[in-house]
């Protein structure tokens, strides 16, 4: 693996910090997404690893949008041509990066997709039926993809998380903690994970690539792994 993707730096806690005091505005969770995120966590602990799956498939969803985008309109391309995945694990600062060039977010999507859990919601008879499918059934990973809450999961390993998002009809964002200079897109998405001190295992080279490997079968699109030993 080589040393670092050309262009990339990870944000420091020192950068995270001070994003979220001087930002006027914050996003915040639905209540019951912490109660979600409670029930993922206490019944997948044994798996955390689905995370990874969760993220590289909501990463090859995106890529599918744009490339079906650019079937009517061939400009939505123009932003950034190349159709990948790209995961940085990066042992010193404890963090692992998912970039993906797909459709992006734009704030309102941020604010929507990523803070609720309207989608469970709409495919159950509510949120407390939702949630009762939810705790009948917390041990089957498949269910947490099935109710789209699957972005959740990576509270499995995550301490906090940072979106980038860049959306072809609106600026680049920055979700919930993050650096005021985060890296620049194009269009896409970067989730940048700072990894719970039991979960720095996820930055191992060969852990990461035998995953890599398992949960990208069915994945259309080229995915990168870069490795920062230093
Ligand atoms: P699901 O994928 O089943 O909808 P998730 O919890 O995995 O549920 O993701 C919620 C939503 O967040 C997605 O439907 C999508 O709109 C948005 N999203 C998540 N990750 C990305 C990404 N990498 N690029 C663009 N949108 C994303
Ligand atoms: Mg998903």
């Amino acid at each position: 693996l080589p040393e670092t993707p050309p262009g990339f730096s990870v944000p420091s806690h020192e950068d995270v910090n001070s994003f979220a005091k001087t930002s006027g505005e914050n996003f915040k969770f639905e209540t019951e997404v912490h109660r979600v995120m409670n029930i993922i966590i206490n019944s997948l602990y044994k798996t955390k690893d689905v995370f990874l799956r969760e993220l590289i498939s909501n990463a090859s969803d995106a890529l599918d949008k744009i490339r079906f985008l650019s079937l009517t309109n061939s400009t939505e391309l123009e932003s950034n041509p190349d159709l990948k995945i790209t995961i940085v694990a990066d042992k010193k600062t404890g963090t692992l990066t998912i970039t993906d060039t797909g459709v992006g977010m734009t704030k309102a999507n941020l604010r929507d997709n990523l803070g609720t859990i309207a989608k469970a919601r709409a495919a159950c008879s509510g949120t407390a039926d939702f949630m009762k499918k939810l705790e009948r059934n917390s041990t089957s990973s498949d269910l947490i993809g099935q109710f789209g809450v699957g972005f959740y999961s990576v509270f499995l390993v995550a301490e906090s998380v940072t979106v980038i998002s860049k959306h072809n009809s609106d600026a680049q964002y920055i979700w919930e903690s993050s650096s005021e200079n985060g890296n620049t897109l194009g269009r896409g998405t970067q989730i940048i994970i700072h990894l719970k001190p039991d979960s720095l295992e996820f930055t191992d080279d060969e852990r990461l690539r035998k995953l890599v490997r398992k949960h990208s079968q069915f994945i259309n699109f080229p995915i990168y792994l870069w490795s920062i030993r230093t």
